[in-house]
């Protein structure tokens, strides 16, 4: 489909509005594009933003994947998905608890305390968004291939090797656990750029 930004680990595009559309059609995709739009918004409202506290705050362990964290994780992966995202941790909805979910080549997988087990010795840079940063691009440099350890939904352990996008995924969303955002992880030129943007903007009107 045309208009699918929804698995492009979190990067949020700009609507660039195509003019190949065929005209029967454009009123209909139009308004398709302003329903995912409306959700996209309602289901970001949802998410903690930056400047929030929680986001710096390191998530506890968590004991038993009982039915309570079952429907975290069924509510997170539905949140993830309204807000076109390919990664939530379970900070950004203001739960301190391990958990995170994500998608993978198109599966929805849920993470409880994940742990990095090993990391490739190469690196890439590529740009990430964040769910929680919602104007921010930043370029982010992390290791291309991991294995990613710890439980699944139904309480099993899960080992993962994964490379680009899952492998950036789950790296970045595993920061969220101990409160590392990406303008932690970016360049100080990017960084400084991205606080910029992050600044509350004035109220209208006000001088
Ligand atoms: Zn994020």
């Amino acid at each position: 489909m045309a208009h699918d930004h929804a698995h492009d680990h979190g990067k949020e595009h700009e609507h660039g509005k195509e003019n190949e559309h065929d005209e029967e059609h454009e009123h209909e995709a139009d308004e398709r594009e302003l329903e995912l739009e409306a959700r996209r918004m309602l289901a970001l409202a949802r998410i903690r933003q930056y400047g929030d506290p929680v986001l710096r705050m390191k998530a506890r362990e968590i004991e038993v994947v009982d039915d309570d964290v079952r429907r975290l994780a069924e509510r997170m992966t539905a949140l993830m998905h309204e807000a076109q995202g390919v990664g939530l941790a379970a900070t950004q909805v203001g739960v301190l608890r391990r958990l995170f979910v994500f998608t993978d080549a198109g599966e929805d997988r849920v993470l409880v305390n994940p742990v990095l087990t090993k990391r490739s010795g190469k690196t890439e840079v590529d740009d990430e968004g964040c769910l929680s940063l919602r104007e921010v691009l930043v370029p982010v440099e992390r290791p291309v291939a991991v294995t990613i350890e710890g439980l699944g939904a139904d309480g099993e352990p899960v080992k993962l090797d994964l490379e680009e996008p899952s492998a950036r995924i789950v790296q970045h969303e595993l920061d969220h656990l101990d409160g590392v955002l990406i303008v932690d992880r970016t360049d100080d030129e990017s960084r400084r750029a991205a606080q910029g943007k992050l600044r509350p903007q004035p109220v209208l009107g006000s001088r």
